[in-house]
């Protein structure tokens, strides 16, 4: 059984809708699993009717205009689909923001958007005589309540699966939604942005999936963004280790979490794209290979350094870092690259105006003698298995805040 993640930009409109059919029955399988997220920039257009929503501003224009839009697509595919019932949804939720945090209320809003996108495929799949079931991944994917970052309870996630799935699959594929889940209390979780490569991941754990496909409009994952670095070139194959420093050092392609719980049942991945299904992509598999690697950069924008000097009395001590990091991890920070000097630490996180107002907050009440600053706007590159004539190149006469370098990675924080 084979699971398989189609992102926004793959059913953008109908025309990505009906390749999304032409892919699916081009395998001979009759059970996919099928992963949506939300069609193309929908829920970035959620986030902003959710703030305002929240903060009682007027947010009927912006609503009208996604479900006008989702409306339109259904009429092009010849679909009877009503959208109006989502639309009700929003307006009931946004009269109820006043007792719920923005968090747990972003999350019943921003939720919506897969809600819409899988049920258009699964009517669209169904009109093309694609048998398929729809099924509500709040019902499978059990999370707590850590809203906007939902972590996945992988037991009751297990049991879930396996009561709902293999009865589905009897009768053809299965459309769900990625990015969502259910907490206890029956509310909507989300798993944190780009998140519906780590539902499919999730599905394909507790299926034992024969392997996870994510469809992209990229032919699979490249050594660097081609649109800033037009050197980059194909990876063919990855190892799991290898993918998944990749994804924490930057690499937007696939999101971080998905490669653990494939990892763990050593399911391949494969990345493909839906413009040349054709084509073989990267597959990430096995750790059990030696991969000759090109040098693979990863960039992050909208860096924050900052500086702690917490004491003018001793060194930095263990003591000192321990008190650091429980403010970070309070904060829900996360250390992209931490460097420890004698008497002054760097930490760079990323931007997040909410989360570092009370963050510096803490450490000033820590430190305040001594002093805590901050530089914002940088830049963090990142290039596993570098050479020096590559790194001359990319860094140039740049005015770098800090580096740090193993054998097979090398950062460069950069104005
Ligand atoms: N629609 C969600 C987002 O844009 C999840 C995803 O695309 O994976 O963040
Ligand atoms: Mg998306």
């Amino acid at each position: 059984m084979k699971v398989f993640k189609f992102g926004g930009a793959s059913v953008k409109d109908a025309a990505g809708l009906r390749n999304v059919g032409t892919i699916i029955s081009s395998f001979q399988d009759k059970d996919i699993i099928i992963v949506v997220s939300a069609i193309g920039k929908t829920t970035n257009a959620l986030e902003k009717i959710a703030v305002s929503a929240y903060e009682g501003g007027d947010y009927q224009e912006a609503l009208q205009s996604l479900i006008a839009q989702h409306t339109g697509i259904a009429a092009e595919l010849g679909l009877q689909n009503e959208f109006d019932f989502f639309g009700d949804m929003l307006v009931t939720l946004a009269g109820q923001n006043s007792h719920r945090s923005y968090p747990q209320f972003y999350d019943q809003i921003v939720s919506i958007g897969e809600l819409m996108s899988s049920s258009l495929l699964s009517q669209y799949l169904l009109s093309a005589g694609i048998a398929n079931t729809w099924v509500d991944a709040r019902e499978i994917i059990k999370t707590d309540n850590s809203w906007r970052e939902g972590q996945v309870n992988w037991e009751e996630t297990l049991k879930a699966v396996q009561n709902t799935l293999p009865a589905a699959l009897k009768s053809g594929h299965v459309v769900t939604q990625g990015f969502i889940g259910g907490a206890p209390d029956g509310f909507t979780t989300t798993l944190g942005r780009e998140g519906s490569d780590y539902t499919a991941a999730i599905l394909a754990h507790c299926t034992n999936a024969e392997g996870q496909w994510i469809w992209k409009d990229v032919p699979g994952v490249l050594s660097a963004d081609p649109k800033k670095y037009p050197d980059a070139v194909l990876l063919p194959e990855l190892t799991y280790y290898e993918a998944i420093e990749m994804t924490y050092y930057g690499a937007s392609v696939i999101h971080p979490k998905t490669i653990y719980p494939l990892q763990q049942k050593q399911i391949p991945l494969y990345v493909r794209s839906f413009l040349h299904p054709e084509e073989s992509g990267t597959v990430i598999a096995t750790d059990n290979k030696f991969i000759p690697y090109p040098a693979v950069i990863m960039h992050k924008s909208g860096q924050t350094l900052i500086s702690i000097t917490p004491s003018l009395t001793t060194f930095v001590g263990d003591m000192q870092m321990a008190n650091i990091y429980a403010i970070f991890s309070r904060h829900k920070l996360r250390i992209n690259t931490i460097q420890i000097a004698a008497q002054s630490v760097s930490i760079v996180v990323d931007y997040d105006a909410y989360l570092l107002e009370s963050l510096m907050a803490d450490l000033k009440a820590s430190y305040s003698k001594v002093g805590v600053r901050e530089n914002t706007d940088l830049q963090l590159l990142t290039v596993r298995h570098y050479n020096e004539d590559l790194l001359k190149k990319l860094m140039g006469d740049k005015k770098v805040y800090l580096e740090q370098r193993s054998r097979s990675t090398v950062q460069f924080l950069y104005e």
